[in-house]
């Protein structure tokens, strides 16, 4: 890693430019992947460490001519890319760094077709953002940053105590909301894939080179990103707010799918039917995934009274399924999620 930060941060020195001669550039901060047989051993190993470096630096943006626009993370959480899918598609300049993307005016932005009046919204969103960066300096190159470290620089020891804690945060997984939950197989399957962020809504259909418009079919205003969909739709929360307000509690709703499932696992752990509750969210999501389908393939849709009904009859179902000697009706069952 040390190898790698000296690679990307230093300007000249005698291997850097036989590396650079010998690899080429994948971006402007590090060479391609070592792919030829011979003699590459210790590059290639070195080089396979590169996501891990720059997964942990911060792009301080000097005069924009080492960041790619898209590509890389220097503005906020992620790269543009990543939050900006939708618009990324219509990008004409999918591979400019910063410096390339601003004429004497400004940022110049340049799309393939107009916007949809749906896009527009998120355009202001885009300009927002873009807003903060407004002045490149002419002075200084782009720099990465060590995350880990407050001053910025590279250590082997921040990179060694970091990669231990990550080790820890990673492996936490909410795989017993998942696996453990006594929903059908293949709902279970349904909710891993959400977990792991790779169900196929618009978002990622557009990160695949699929062009699409990437509106909500049930709100028809947001992009259809699977956390939208799923958590934060004002349509999906009608869902959610069944099963919360029998239970009494009040909720706010986490970022994505993993957060949510863990927090509804430990709420559920505190009082009520703990079983039962877990099988709201695949209750939930099982419905609006099959509704959506059927929005976008079929063309039909269902009214939210609907929905609701069917939601309902799946946590009937499973419910009874789970506990077929009892002879319960769907209130009580709703009724047995009261935390106390
Ligand atoms: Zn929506």
């Amino acid at each position: 890693m040390k190898w790698l930060w000296r690679f990307a941060s230093q300007e000249q020195s005698l291997w850097k430019d036989t590396i650079k001669a010998r690899y080429g550039m994948e971006t402007r901060w590090i060479s391609n992947i070592a792919t030829q047989p011979y003699g590459t051993g210790v590059w290639r190993t070195i080089r396979n460490l590169w996501p891990k470096l720059i997964n942990k630096c911060t792009i301080k943006i000097g005069d924009g001519g080492k960041t790619l626009f898209w590509e890389e993370v220097w503005a906020g959480q992620a790269s543009l890319k990543a939050s900006f899918p939708d618009l990324f598609s219509l990008s004409l300049q999918k591979v400019a760094t910063l410096k390339e993307m601003r004429d004497a005016q400004g940022w110049n932005l340049k799309f393939r077709r107009p916007l949809n009046d749906w896009e527009v919204n998120r355009m202001v969103e885009f300009l927002n953002i873009l807003e903060r960066y407004k002045e490149l300096s002419n002075r200084e190159e782009d720099k990465l940053l060590w995350a880990p470290d407050t001053q910025g620089r590279f250590s082997v020891g921040t990179a060694y105590r970091n990669s231990q804690r990550t080790h820890t945060q990673s492996s936490y997984w909410p795989w017993k909301m998942i696996w453990k939950v006594k929903v059908p197989f293949k709902v279970a399957c349904f909710t891993w894939l959400l977990a792991k962020q790779v169900v196929l809504t618009q978002d990622n259909r557009m990160k695949k080179g699929l062009d699409l418009c990437s509106k909500c079919f049930f709100c028809e205003c947001e992009t259809e990103t699977i956390n939208h969909l799923f958590l934060h739709c004002k349509e999906t929360v009608k869902l959610w707010q069944i099963f919360i307000n029998k239970r009494g509690i009040s909720w706010s709703m986490p970022g994505n799918i993993k957060e949510a499932l863990a927090c509804w696992n430990r709420d559920g752990n505190q009082s009520g039917h703990r079983e039962r509750w877990k099988f709201v969210p695949a209750c939930i999501w099982w419905t609006i995934w099959l509704e959506r389908n059927q929005r976008c393939f079929e063309n039909k849709s269902c009214s939210m009274e609907k929905m609701k009904l069917k939601c309902l009859a799946l946590f009937y179902f499973w419910c009874k399924h789970e506990y077929p000697h009892e002879d319960e009706d769907i209130t009580s069952m709703l009724e047995s999620l009261r935390s106390s």
